[in-house]
């Protein structure tokens, strides 16, 4: 098995990962440093949680101990999707290049450029950044490339999905065309594919085990959620969130809550918080600032409940996390793999429940394919959520302004309810007594005219019954 003493890494570097408790290297680590302190291009395709990380950070400060910064002119370069891993970046170079020299400055959103641009005036050995926050800082007129001597794209993938691929091009030739580039992306995408066939030379690429499977230590559930009514859903979910929460009572110290969007991830953080849960959101749109100072907290233990995006989490490194609870089945199939491994890392136990609506169907069938095993289904807490008494406006969520009332309630009392029309459109469609909802759904959407025959006599247009006014004028017409 390969040691980190024959990696050739500098003396420095190799006290400071001793330091961090690493006795071998991860499989990418062990492909990635050779080539990389060779000088080649790398092509890393491995996710995170691979220690990717120091498999390109390792190298770098190695090959950057020999040199000086100048001004204004980064000799090395790292490209990040998003600010949390930006500033992951920033935290393990700091713990790796402790007994270096070497300096570092981080560009990300939601921080002065005052601040930033002092220390590139200054000279830095490393910049780590993500993509529009050094373009902007290029574009100030701040900031020479020139000196890029080596470049590292992490996360190629998310910065696809995230759009950033046109700026990582221009980022690309900016730089000189003799750099080194250390790439990496869980996923090949052609795009991603053509972007690596376009910047790097005959680089050595290095494959690790994707996590397509998902550990043996976590326990998943899946709750299948059947709203009582369609405009109560989003509060029926939430209810049945806090129901899942408190069922797992002491054993859920913690947990990432994720949901699919943005303004979810507020309502559900919101809504926890109304509800007495130690809950805070973390999402792309908030501030840096609070965003650091929420993980802060998670990390520390200080938050219980963390409530988060696929790309604000992604990455993430935050050990210990006994719960994920999916608000949302994810859409893409991969993010479920990523969600989970949230909880059980390093052998711990952890637990993993996700709520399935309706709508979430078609996702859920890709997730079990890409993991090769049904998610054990589990009854709602106390049986599908009945209707919570929320009030809707605390939420920052529009009640409706006019239930929908059963329309011939009004004249025919006894009616029963699920044969009027409101009742019978989209709700029953979703009732969780439905054996087959799809066939309801059909049935139930016949065209009102056929629902009516039931009823008694049809009625067409004005109605069967032609007052003698209106005939009267047409049987003269004719006549005459
Ligand atoms: P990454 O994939 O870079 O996000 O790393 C995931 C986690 O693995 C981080 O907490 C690292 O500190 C840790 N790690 C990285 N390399 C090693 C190693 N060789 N042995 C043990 N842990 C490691």
């Amino acid at each position: 098995m390969t040691k980190f003493a024959d990696l050739n890494l500098d003396p420095k570097v190799l006290k400071a990962v001793e330091e961090a408790g690493y006795e071998t290297p991860t499989p990418i680590q062990a492909g990635a440093i050779p080539p990389a302190l060779q000088g080649r291009d790398v092509l890393g395709i491995a996710q995170t949680g691979t220690g990717k990380t120091a498999s390109f950070t390792l190298p770098m400060i190695t090959l950057l101990a020999k040199g000086r910064a100048r001004a204004r002119m980064p000799r090395s370069l790292v490209l990040a999707p998003t600010r949390e891993l930006a500033a992951q970046v920033a935290e393990n170079f700091d713990v790796y290049a402790k007994h270096t020299k070497l300096t570092k400055a981080l560009l990300i959103g939601g921080v002065s450029f005052k601040e930033q641009d002092l220390l590139i005036d200054r000279g830095v050995d490393v910049l780590i950044a993500t993509p529009g926050r050094l373009l902007d800082h290029f574009e100030r007129g701040k900031l020479l490339l020139t000196g890029v001597q080596i470049m590292v794209v992490d996360e190629a993938d998310r910065m696809l999905d995230m759009g950033f691929i046109p700026d990582i091009e221009k980022i690309f030739q900016l730089t000189p065309f003799t750099r080194q580039t250390l790439f990496f992306s869980a996923t090949m995408a052609p795009e991603i594919e053509r972007i690596t066939n376009t910047f790097l030379s005959a680089p050595e690429k290095i494959e690790v085990a994707r996590a397509a499977t998902t550990s043996e230590t976590i326990a998943q559930n899946l709750v299948l959620f059947r709203p009582s009514r369609r405009d109560r859903a989003a509060t029926e979910k939430r209810a049945l969130l806090r129901a899942l929460i408190d069922a797992e009572g002491t054993e859920c110290k913690n947990a990432i809550i994720f949901c699919n969007r943005k303004v979810d991830v507020d309502v559900v953080a919101k809504s926890l918080k109304k509800y007495g849960y130690d809950a805070a959101p973390i999402h792309g749109d908030l501030e840096q600032s609070q965003r650091m100072k929420t993980l802060d907290g998670f990390r520390d233990g200080s938050l219980r409940f963390l409530v988060a995006s696929d790309v604000a989490a992604r990455g993430l490194d935050i050990p210990a996390v006994s719960h994920v609870f999916n608000f949302d089945v994810p859409s893409h199939s991969e993010d479920y793999v990523h969600r989970i491994g949230r909880t059980g890392r390093a052998g711990r136990k952890g637990r993993a429940l996700t709520i399935c609506a309706p709508s979430d169907e078609k996702y859920l069938d890709a997730i079990e394919k890409l993991v090769q095993q049904a998610i054990p289904r589990m009854d709602p807490p106390g049986g599908q959520p009945a209707p919570a008494a929320e009030p809707a406006e605390a939420e920052g969520e529009a009640r409706p302004k006019r239930e929908r009332r059963p329309r011939r309630a009004r004249t025919e009392p006894n009616e029963p309810v699920a044969e009027t029309p409101a009742a019978v459109e989209p709700v029953v469609a979703e009732a969780a007594s439905a054996p087959e909802p799809d066939r309801s759904a059909r049935d139930e959407r016949r065209p009102r005219r056929d629902r009516r025959d039931d009823r008694g006599p049809k009625i067409v247009g004005m109605g069967d019954h032609v007052p003698t006014f209106i005939a009267k004028s047409f049987e003269e017409r004719i006549a005459s």
